[in-house]
Parts: structure tokens; C-alpha cells; sequence
């Protein structure tokens, strides 16, 4: 038996039925425009998130990076959450590719109120830089999964708007803040100018992210794919795997937050362990868990991660005494139960 690999959603391997998908998909070559099955991905994804246009990309990175460029100038500055995604695991991208400062918001679980956004704008004068971009990211990913309402999007990004600023959603896992929240995603995309989507995360895709925006918008985060590196030839063999996922791997997402609330509700009975509340004071909202290990055990995250490695348990490290775990479709509630009990037999040294 292999390990309980809860590192993250990225470890998924693509189901016997999404290899078939991809075997028989119909390609052609993207750059030049005509792969079929990259040109269906893109259509549905528009009309599912209500936008006129959308561009398939390697990365989710790529997605927010292109989106970043197309709205920005050099010396513009970013509104985002301190704990934001593009701030913490994109490579300074922010920087190097768009020549952007970000500022970072305070708040709880990764979000913020109408006020933060109106306190961090620029004084519009020669010595400022130039407020240009709000960004949003929902689930959050170091906010613990946590998932925006849609009356707290559009009370940000309406503050945002009326200052002129344009509003990038990075929904790296907005399929989950979406059926855990009830919220279509068109609802939630509507109050963007770009919308950014992961299919290599809890849709289970071996690779790919999307960029969904207005038809002049994608026509040129295309020209900045292309720059990138990121324009690729038959890529409908990936674009397979997303329509699959798309079809087949949304709905069960509720299993994989059901799965992370037993997990959490298991950590929390440790003695020593704390789970991370999400807002409102519950659990987990989604498929992330974070938990604390009391110093009082003596053991900091990265011992706790290996002795759970020992035991066929892989979790991340990701502060002194942080650890996280993610589920999700390569992981049965079964699965869950068990690493559960290997937890707890760390804890207990
Ligand atoms: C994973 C993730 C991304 C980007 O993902 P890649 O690893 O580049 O595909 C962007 N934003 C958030 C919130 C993420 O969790």
C-alpha cells in the first residue's frame, strides 16, 4: 500500500477514464489556432464563468501572471492579501513580469473588508505609485481553504472599482469555494475583469490552469502566454483531461470537504494538536487543514511530517509548528480514518 499522500491536491494521477479521454482526443496545433479540443475547453469555460473569452495555460501561475500583465503598467501597484498566493509562491513573478509593487492587506483567514481596500489606495500625485489591480484569491490557500461570500467580493471589488482599480479573481480553487459556498462561479467571476482556474488541483488534472475575461483581454494575455513560453502545440491532450475533470470531478469535490472536517475533527481530539479555526470559528470550509503542535510536545513541524512519513502519512510543514494537510480524489475516507490514527500515534511520540 502506498502512502496517504496529503501534501497537497497537486499529487492526484489522472483516472483509467481521464487517460482514455486524453488518448482520444482530437488535436491539432493550438499556436496556430486549430486544436479542437483546447478551442471546446476554452468556450465551455467562458460560458461557465460568464465571460466572453478564456486562454489555457500551463500553470496557475501563468494564470495570474498573464492577468497581472494585461491590466497593469510598470510601477503600478497591486492590492492583494498579505497572505496572497501571488506574494508567496510566485517567485517575486509580480516584479519581474509586470514590474509591480504589491501591497499587502491584513485580515483574517485571507480576506478583508471595503475599508482595507480604501485605506491602501494611492493618493493620485507624482510621487505615488499608480493603484491599478485588486486581487482576490478564493478558496483562500494559507487563509485555510477558506471560501469568500459573494456580498464580501462584491463589497471589495465594488470599493476597488469605484477608485478605478480592476479586480483579478485568483480561483485557483474557486470550484471549491463554489460548491461549498452554494455560489455559481459565474456569480462569483462577475465581479472580476479576469478569473484564474486550476484543473491539476482538486479537479484532479495532471495539467493545466485557465484564464477566463473579456475578449480584448484575452486576446492579450494571449501575446503574454506566448512571451512566456507558455503557447503549446497539441495541447488538447491536456485540454482531454480538463474537460473530463470539468465534467466528471466537480461535484465530488463535497466528498473531499467532508473528508477534511472528519480529519480536523479527529486532529482536534489530539492532545498537544490544534486544528486552524476557519471563519466563524468552525472547521475546515474546504479540502486544506491546517493544525498546530504545541510546543509543549518538543517536536517541531518537520519531525512531526517525517515521523508521519515513517508511518505512511505525507503532510507539509509549513511554519515552526504548522502542518497542513489537503484532500483530495486519491484519498478515500478510509484513507482519511487511517491517517487520522497515525496522527494521533505521533502526537503520543
Ligand atoms: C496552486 C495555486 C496557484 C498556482 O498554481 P501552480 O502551482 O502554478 O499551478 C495560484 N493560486 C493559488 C491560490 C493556488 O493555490
Amino acid at each position: 500500500m502506498g502512502p496517504i499522500d496529503l501534501r497537497s491536491d497537486t499529487v492526484t494521477r489522472p483516472t483509467a477514464a481521464m487517460l482514455d479521454a486524453m488518448r482520444r482526443a482530437p488535436v491539432g496545433d493550438d499556436v496556430l489556432g486549430d486544436d479542437p479540443t483546447v478551442r471546446e475547453l476554452e468556450e465551455r469555460f467562458a460560458a461557465h464563468v460568464g465571460k466572453q473569452g478564456a486562454c489555457f495555460v500551463p500553470t496557475g501561475t501563468m494564470a495570474n501572471q498573464v492577468c497581472l500583465r494585461a491590466h497593469t503598467q510598470p510601477g503600478d501597484e497591486i492590492i492583494a492579501h498579505e497572505d496572497s498566493h501571488i506574494i508567496h509562491y510566485e517567485t517575486g513573478a509580480p516584479a519581474v513580469i509586470s514590474g509591480c509593487m504589491v501591497r499587502p492587506l491584513r485580515g483574517e483567514h485571507g480576506q478583508f473588508d471595503p475599508s482595507d481596500v480604501t485605506d491602501a489606495l494611492r493618493p493620485d500625485n507624482i510621487h505615488a505609485p499608480h493603484s491599478a489591480l485588486l486581487v482576490v484569491e478564493n478558496t483562500h490557500n494559507r487563509g485555510g481553504g477558506s471560501v469568500w461570500t459573494i456580498g464580501r467580493v462584491r463589497a471589495v471589488t465594488k470599493a476597488a472599482r469605484d477608485a478605478g482599480l480592476r479586480c483579478h479573481l485568483d480561483g485557483a480553487r474557486l470550484w471549491n469555494a463554489s460548491v461549498a459556498s452554494g455560489t455559481p462561479m459565474r456569480e462569483y467571476a462577475a465581479e472580476f475583469d479576469s478569473v484564474s482556474c486550476c484543473f491539476s488541483k482538486g479537479l484532479g488534472a495532471p495539467v493545466g490552469s485557465i484564464v477566463g475575461a473579456d475578449r480584448e483581454t484575452i486576446s492579450r494575455i494571449r501575446r503574454h502566454r506566448k512571451m512566456l513560453g507558455g503557447a503549446m502545440r497539441q495541447s488538447g491532450i491536456l485540454a482531454a483531461a480538463c474537460l473530463h475533470a470539468m465534467e466528471h470531478h466537480v461535484a465530488r469535490l463535497a466528498q473531499d470537504h467532508g473528508n477534511a472536517r472528519r480529519l480536523a475533527e479527529t486532529i482536534a481530539r489530539v492532545p498537544g494538536l490544534s486544528v486552524t479555526p476557519g471563519p466563524g470559528g468552525a472547521g475546515p470550509q474546504t479540502n486544506i487543514v491546517y493544525f498546530d503542535i504545541d510546543p509543549g510536545l518538543g517536536i517541531d513541524g518537520n519531525a512531526f511530517s517525517e515521523r508521519l512519513r515513517e508511518k505512511g502519512v505525507l503532510m507539509l510543514a509549513t511554519a515552526k509548528h504548522r502542518l497542513r494537510a489537503v484532500t483530495h480524489l486519491d484519498v478515500s475516507a478510509e484513507d482519511i480514518d487511517r491517517a487520522a490514527g497515525v496522527i494521533g500515534e505521533c502526537a503520543r511520540g
